[in-house]
């Protein structure tokens, strides 16, 4: 099907384009690391496609940039994106619980399947393909845009590794965030083994959003080490834009409330807001049918909605210490999860293995902080029970790059 992109806002020459799933795949001549980057999962969110297209034009001028490994460029939601819809059925980044994934691959679609159905199983097609010839480390990075205005960001599934990926951009780094969104594909392809990140680039129809995803991908490839040693001058400003756009927001923030959208809920949230704005106690943030929506907390807003689709009406963050990465990342290698059970109020779960049931009525002490901090993550509640499942890879550092990507990405 000839699709274009069709954005009124993000008005580049390129957009007279047909659209592809596979924007770009380049391999180097040498063996190395895989990273896979997609833009455009919400079809409102062009800005990382064309950041994408920017980058492969630089390297098809100049293939010899690209020294080792292999780098593919993959569009999420194709048709959603044509129209310039965020989705057409349903969301596609709440499409990839794994359970669900698996049971679905393989099948080859029947006529009724929904938009996003179909998008999800041509994706995951691409992303087996080029994975599954991988023979070195692989990465992920998963570029969005937001409705409001916004400092570019970064968010991932809170393993060792992701964080240690997620450390080398100078970005605002928000931990929780996934925990409270069911079914992204960052988390998918966490739990799939892979170092996956998420970078927000700013608003959907700003210029510089595609700017911030063009140096976030640079970057990327730089410290994935994909690329030719004298180009650290470009990963480098690539890696100074990123520093420059996020200056004044606190690095490491934590999620601490999500607020949930319902069919018919009317929610509107108060205008004005941006991504990272202070928020106070009982300060007005919005209003649905209840009546007004007013902040229980002190901290910053995340993601106001000013847009009519989707599920979360915004969310709030807190900032931490970076201390606390490093002494969760040591109770990690030391194994603290294992003997947690031990505990007053904790129970392993019956069934199901990494599994903890928490009785809130006993542990009153009881905080969800650090049981985050030892790689847990919250699964569902009920009533004074809560269930935590340990994640996946919480505490694997990942492969140790090949000694030559080691030496680039030491050598900057
Ligand atoms: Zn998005």
């Amino acid at each position: 099907m000839n699709r274009r992109l069709t954005s009124a806002a993000l008005d580049f020459p390129e957009t007279e384009e047909p659209l592809q799933r596979v924007v770009g795949c380049l391999r180097g001549a040498d063996p190395g690391p895989t990273l896979i980057c997609i833009g455009g999962l919400h079809g409102n969110e062009p800005a990382g496609v064309q950041a994408l297209r920017r980058v492969f034009q630089t390297l098809s001028r100049d293939p010899s940039l690209l020294i080792c490994g292999e780098f593919v460029g993959l569009i999420g939601n194709l048709a959603a994106l044509s129209e310039g819809r965020r989705f057409l059925a349903k969301d596609l980044n709440r499409q990839w619980r794994v359970e669900v994934v698996r049971r679905k691959e393989g099948s080859c679609g029947s006529i009724d399947e929904a938009a996003e159905d179909r998008e999800r199983r041509e994706l995951l097609a691409e992303l087996d393909r080029v994975f599954g010839r991988a023979r070195d480390e692989t990465f992920a990075l998963d570029l969005h845009t937001t409705s409001g205005e916004s400092v570019p960001f970064v968010a991932m599934g809170d393993t060792l590794r992701n964080r240690r990926f997620a450390l080398r951009f100078p970005l605002p780094m928000i931990l929780g965030l996934e925990e409270h969104l069911d079914g992204t594909i960052s988390e998918f392809l966490t739990l799939s083994g892979h170092t996956t990140i998420t970078v927000e680039t700013g608003q959907h129809a700003s210029p510089a959003a595609v700017s911030n995803a063009e140096a976030a991908i640079w970057l990327a490839l730089g410290e994935a080490g994909l690329l030719e040693a004298s180009e650290t001058a470009r990963v480098r400003s690539a890696r100074q834009r990123l520093g420059r756009a996020a200056q004044g927001v606190p690095r490491f923030l934590e999620l601490r409330y999500r607020h949930p959208i319902f069919p018919g809920d009317g929610f509107r949230m108060e205008p004005g807001f941006t991504n990272f704005d202070p928020v106070a106690p009982d300060q007005l943030l919005g209003v649905n049918n209840r009546g007004e929506i007013r902040s229980r907390w002190r901290g910053r807003v995340l993601m106001p909605l000013y847009q009519e689709l989707g599920e979360d009406g915004f969310f709030i963050v807190r900032e931490f210490r970076r201390l606390w990465l490093s002494i969760s990342a040591l109770l990690r290698r030391l194994r603290i999860d294992a003997v947690v059970h031990w505990l007053p109020g904790i129970t392993r779960h019956r069934s199901r293995p990494g599994t903890l049931v928490v009785d809130r009525k006993i542990l009153r002490w009881y905080s969800m902080e650090a049981l985050h901090l030892l790689g847990f993550r919250r699964q569902r509640a009920l009533g004074d029970l809560l269930l935590v499942s340990r994640r996946q890879h919480a505490a694997d550092r990942g492969k140790k790059a090949n000694s030559r990507s080691e030496r680039r990405a030491a050598s900057r």
